[in-house]
């Protein structure tokens, strides 16, 4: 990380260390794709940008990525209209206040953290609003579950039990796409046990509806755990582009 007074990189070295790390990642996920024998169904690569720099969202396109996650409605916003013009799909993948759903629903494709049926009902309105002003197609929407027991260590999600019900509550929204299912292994949890349980979960959910196939899982350090058991998008951050501040 750059220290206040340091020249940062230049940004030809930059570059050769996201695609070196890009590299790296890739080659974890197609060798634990090939142990999963899923070599017909590889997941979907998000990189998620939070607390970097458009430049190097500009540079990770020129490698040939095009899904980013961002977890800040502010920071996505700006960063998003700044790379604008390159045709990105942005996921959004952090907590959200139902207050900053009209702006998320101008730039994401995607919200994978939806837990309450307040905050779906939000989603739906701003895109209706979206869809009446611009003709932008439906969002896609996944239930964020928690898979801790402990509701005081959760990293959010709604519990298990109350999916059932959020789901119907985003289907019956015309705009609203229900993708599926996503979740953050609990801190210090073995990322198989974690997520064979939401692999469960998802089970449930596709026998309500057989479409919300989508299970969004995996980050830097559990990346292959989640490919053993059928995460269908992989969201991951540090280890393409390096380590963030611990705040925010
Ligand atoms: C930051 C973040 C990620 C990426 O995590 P890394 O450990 O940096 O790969 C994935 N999912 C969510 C919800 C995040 O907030």
């Amino acid at each position: 990380m750059t220290e206040p007074g340091v020249t940062p990189a230049p940004a030809a070295d930059r570059n050769a260390v996201l695609a070196q790390n890009l590299a790296a990642v890739q080659a974890r996920i197609a060798s634990a794709v090939d142990a999963a024998g899923r070599a017909e169904t590889p997941p979907m690569l998000i990189v998620v940008s939070k607390f970097h720099p458009a430049a190097d969202v500009q540079a990770l396109a020129r490698l040939g990525i095009t899904n980013f996650g961002e977890n800040r409605d502010q920071e996505a916003a700006a960063k998003a209209a700044e790379v604008g013009d390159l045709g990105l799909r942005w996921h959004f993948v952090g907590q959200l206040q139902t207050n900053k759903a009209k702006s998320v629903a101008r730039y994401a494709a995607s919200v994978h953290s939806v837990d309450r049926s307040a905050l779906a009902a939000a989603l739906g309105r701003a895109v209706d609003h979206e869809h009446d002003a611009t003709g932008r197609g439906p969002l896609e929407i996944f239930i964020q579950v928690t898979l801790d027991d402990d509701a005081s260590t959760s990293r959010g999600g709604a519990d298990p039990a109350d999916v059932p019900a959020l789901a119907d509550a985003i289907a019956e929204r015309g705009l609203l796409r229900l993708a599926g299912v996503m979740a953050v292994a609990p801190l210090g949890a073995n990322p198989d046990r974690a997520f064979e349980k939401l692999a469960g979960i998802s089970a449930r959910l596709r026998s309500d509806h057989p479409s919300a196939a989508a299970i969004s899982a995996g980050m830097s350090q559990d990346l292959e755990a989640a490919i053993r058991h059928g995460a269908t998008h992989l969201r991951i951050g540090s280890d393409i582009l390096g380590s963030r501040p611990a705040v925010g």
